[in-house]
């Protein structure tokens, strides 16, 4: 008979999961899918790309209901998993019966952080989660509200930029002096917020939110320096915090994620956690390629065989039409390493690439990004760079032209 398997959110590292599964163990488990939103699991990357108009809500579910079918799976969504019983392994849903589990996975993501200032509760602030924020968002900007999102990384923009584009007014707020300061360096931060600023959005930097005011709705916010931006709308996008309530209170051992060993396994055996919502030596990711990864190791560790997850190194790739962002790996440098770097922000164009001991540490392109996916293998492969160094810069076909020469 198979093992039930219960996956607890319906999210992407879940529908991973699932697929993964069904190539190395089919049949060995009987598998339970428990997500609390009310639809299939779908790409919550594109969720950008719906707000900006460039794709419909129903063309980013990443799989059809026959596909869940087909692999046996027992799909509930809209339940929400609200104990985990360790000693009788067992899970508990809202309303429902408790289900009963051999081996459980956490696949329950993050949650976006909402700033604790006063007037945070107001109607009219919103975050940039889920499909139902999207909704909302759109109906926003369809009535050209005045919105002011928080927070100038990967997700403020694209919020910023999708609200633009359906028709809001908009203005970003990010507290530090330059945006997406995780990903990129100041001259590079610097031609991005003159790229997105051409999109008609508003940019103010070293902007520290200290109250949203308004009786009981929202109609304005207050920076501590003490300006004052009207507003019918704010969007918190300043970053999100892993969802671990489900562990933490059955005793499970979580630090910011809920804590992984190389098998992705809790500290409770049998017990697996994935995606955004686990950390592995020491780091909770928040793109969707490690959760990826992570899905393989696991699938392969519960068809049982002898692999490891050694932790992934991530890139980011933002999502505005016409503004071509590309960071991966060490962008910064050290005392030990050296910067190739081209800056033509005539016409908006940065690259920078970082070398540490004859191997490309880390790369940041803004403009023409036609290389990335070249410069992230070669990051990920660690391969010696010696040979081509002096052409790397001009990008691949021109590398290789030069090396058979
Ligand atoms: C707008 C936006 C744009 C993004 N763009 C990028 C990008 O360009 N590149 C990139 O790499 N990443 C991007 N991300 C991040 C990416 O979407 C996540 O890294 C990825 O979705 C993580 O997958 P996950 O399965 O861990 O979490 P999720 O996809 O969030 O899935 C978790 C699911 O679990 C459910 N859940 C939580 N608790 C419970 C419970 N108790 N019971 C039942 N269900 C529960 C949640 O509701 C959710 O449906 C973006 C995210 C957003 C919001």
């Amino acid at each position: 008979m198979s093992e039930p398997l219960v996956i607890v959110g319906n999210g992407m590292a879940a529908a991973r999961l699932v697929d993964e599964l069904s190539k190395v163990a089919l049949g060995r488990y009987a598998i339970a899918v428990i997500g609390d939103e009310p639809r299939l699991a779908y790409n919550r990357v594109l969720l950008s790309s719906v707000l900006a108009g460039e794709t419909a809500s129903q063309d980013i579910e990443l799989q059809p209901p026959s596909w869940w079918r087909d692999r046996g799976v027992t799909l509930k969504y809209g339940s929400i998993a609200t104990g985990i019983d360790v000693g009788r392994r067992e899970l508990k849903i809202a309303g429902d019966e408790s289900i009963p589990f051999s081996k459980l996975v956490l696949t329950t993501g993050s949650s976006a952080l909402r700033l604790s200032v006063p007037g945070a509760d107001l109607a009219g602030v919103h975050t940039f989660r889920d499909s139902r924020d999207v909704d909302l968002l759109l109906t926003l900007a369809a009535q050209k509200k005045r919105v002011v999102v928080v927070g100038g990384g990967l997700l403020g923009l694209e919020a910023a930029y999708g609200l633009a584009k359906a028709g809001a007014v908009v203005t970003l707020v990010h507290l530090m002096d330059r945006l997406m300061e995780r990903q990129l360096d100041a001259p590079a931060a610097a031609l991005l917020k003159s790229l997105v600023e051409t999109k008609g959005i508003d940019i103010r930097l070293d902007a520290n939110t200290a109250r949203i005011h308004g009786d009981t709705r929202v109609e304005g916010i207050e920076l501590t320096d003490g300006r004052r931006i009207g507003a019918d709308a704010v969007i918190f996008a300043a970053g999100i915090r892993p969802n671990i309530a489900l562990a933490r209170d059955a005793g499970i051992a979580v630090n910011r994620g809920v804590v992984v060993d190389d098998h992705l396994q809790t500290a409770a055996p049998g017990i697996y956690a994935i995606g955004e919502c686990a950390e592995h030596r020491g780091v909770c990711y928040g793109l969707v390629e490690p959760a990826y990864e992570q899905a393989q190791v696991l699938a392969q560790h519960l068809a049982g065989r002898a692999v490891s997850y050694e932790g992934s190194i991530v890139a980011t790739n933002l999502k505005v039409s016409g503004v071509s962002v590309f960071s991966a790996g060490d962008f910064m440098g050290t005392a030990d390493s050296e910067a190739i770097v081209l800056n033509d922000s005539k016409h908006g164009t940065y690259k920078k690439l970082v070398i540490a001991a004859g191997r490309l540490t880390g790369a940041v392109l803004i403009g023409d990004v036609g290389d990335a996916l070249w410069y992230l293998e070669l990051i990920r492969s660690r391969q010696p760079v010696a040979g081509f160094r002096a052409d790397m810069m001009f990008g691949r076909s021109l590398t290789l032209h030069s090396e058979a020469a």
